[in-house]
């Protein structure tokens, strides 16, 4: 199959895979984002979450470098941690767990999403135009242009499109410009999760810069009520810093400040005391999700072709499982199938994805 122009709406986690999916596919791909974005592993305004621990899945970082190859060799050049089997350590209420045998890289989010950002920015037909979209142009039942404005300006502009893709995340407009353009509005299906983080950054001291133990979580279980610490998690990140975060059941969070998760990890295993002896850099970040959410598209009886959807605009899932990220890569994977004709219908087998990302995160233990 071969698409003229593609929009994808959205330069960020999923929105840079589908870019990377569609490459292969379209003669342009137009990424329109909003934000502006500075160049390096600098985090962006419509992504809060980013400020928070991004635990990428060893599968995901596999299909990675897959798109990229000689991702992970980069990211570690530029100082992510590699962490092999025997280098990172999961505990339950500090008893340590068997080893995972899996090879995890930590970096921060806006590392991460840089990193990816610089590799489908250098594939020549792929543009990253500054912009805010503002809604679809239909024809019959397709969609044929993405408009949007640029610069903060009113005017209003028009993208022609073969191809569109929703990728704004948790925001998405997309269910009002559907009901815009005449199509039926999908349900949304939510489900109450009620979750705080709570994440500081601390220097690595010289003689910590490659730690035995490079990332690490402890799994607690939260009071009879539901509520309460669940997890504490470090990670050796670019820049000789730790990433050190702290997750709770409901809004009344005893570890809201950096001196609050130093108290915590004081009463944890060793690598949670190092990784929060060194200086503080900055004061802790918050972040309340409350729910989950998933929009049935796949139900519909009547949606335009020339459409798709995909990360965090379709589904969102508790954070703490740490599956958003791997299920943007997930959902790329099966777009860039579906376009070369490897597999059947894009929303089915999207939505199996999903189905597996939501049972997951629907479990009450991390592991
Ligand atoms: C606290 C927290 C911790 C998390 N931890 C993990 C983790 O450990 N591991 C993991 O895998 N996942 C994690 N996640 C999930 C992960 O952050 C998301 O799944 C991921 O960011 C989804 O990326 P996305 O591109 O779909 O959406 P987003 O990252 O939200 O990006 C949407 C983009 O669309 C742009 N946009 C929106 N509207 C428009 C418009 N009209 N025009 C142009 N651009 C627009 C925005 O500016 C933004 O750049 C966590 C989430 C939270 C809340």
């Amino acid at each position: 199959m071969t698409i003229e122009t593609a929009c994808v709406i959205g330069a960020s986690f999923a929105g840079l895979l589908a870019a990377r999916a569609l490459a292969d596919h379209a003669r342009r791909v137009v990424l329109l984002e909003r934000d502006v974005l500075t160049p390096g592993p600098v985090g962006h305004t419509s992504v809060p979450q980013g400020r928070h621990g991004h635990f990428l899945q060893p599968a995901a970082l596999r299909k990675l470098e897959d798109w990229f190859p000689g991702f992970t060799d980069d990211a570690v050049a530029r100082g992510a941690v590699l962490a092999p089997p025997g280098h990172h350590s999961l505990f339950s209420n500090s008893e340590p767990m068997a080893d995972w045998d899996a090879t995890l890289l930590t970096a921060s989010r806006p590392f991460l999403e840089e990193r990816i950002r610089s590799r489908v920015a250098a594939i020549p037909h792929v543009e990253l135009r500054h912009g805010a979209a503002a809604g679809l142009r239909y024809r019959d039942r397709s969609v044929t242009g993405v408009v949007y404005q640029t610069g903060g300006s009113a005017t209003e502009r028009v993208l022609d499109t073969d191809l569109t893709v929703d990728a704004m995340g948790r925001g998405s407009s997309l269910v009002r410009w559907l009901e815009r353009g005449g199509f039926p509005a999908p349900a949304v299906q939510r489900v109450p999760v009620g979750i705080g983080y709570t994440t500081a950054l601390f220097r690595r001291s010289p003689d910590d810069l490659r730690p035995k133990v490079s990332c690490a979580l402890d799994q607690f279980t939260p009071g009879a009520d539901g509520q309460g610490l669940v997890a504490v998690a470090v990670y050796a990140i670019e820049g000789d810093r730790w990433q050190v975060v702290g997750v709770a059941y409901g809004r009344d969070r005893a570890e809201a400040t950096v001196k609050d998760l130093r108290a915590v990890c004081a009463g944890l295993p060793e690598v949670f005391r190092r990784a929060t002896a060194g200086e503080p850099l900055g004061e802790a970040e918050e972040y309340f999700y409350i729910d989950s959410r998933r929009r049935r598209i796949a139900d519909l009886d009547r949606f335009p072709a020339g459409l798709v959807d995909i990360g965090d605009a379709v589904a969102t899932y508790n954070p703490v499982h740490g599956i958003g990220m791997a299920s943007a890569v997930n959902q790329a994977s099966v777009l860039a199938d579906s376009l070369a004709g490897r597999s059947g219908d894009f929303l089915r087998l999207r939505e199996a994805v999903i189905d597996e990302a939501w049972a997951a995160a629907a479990r009450l233990t991390l592991f």
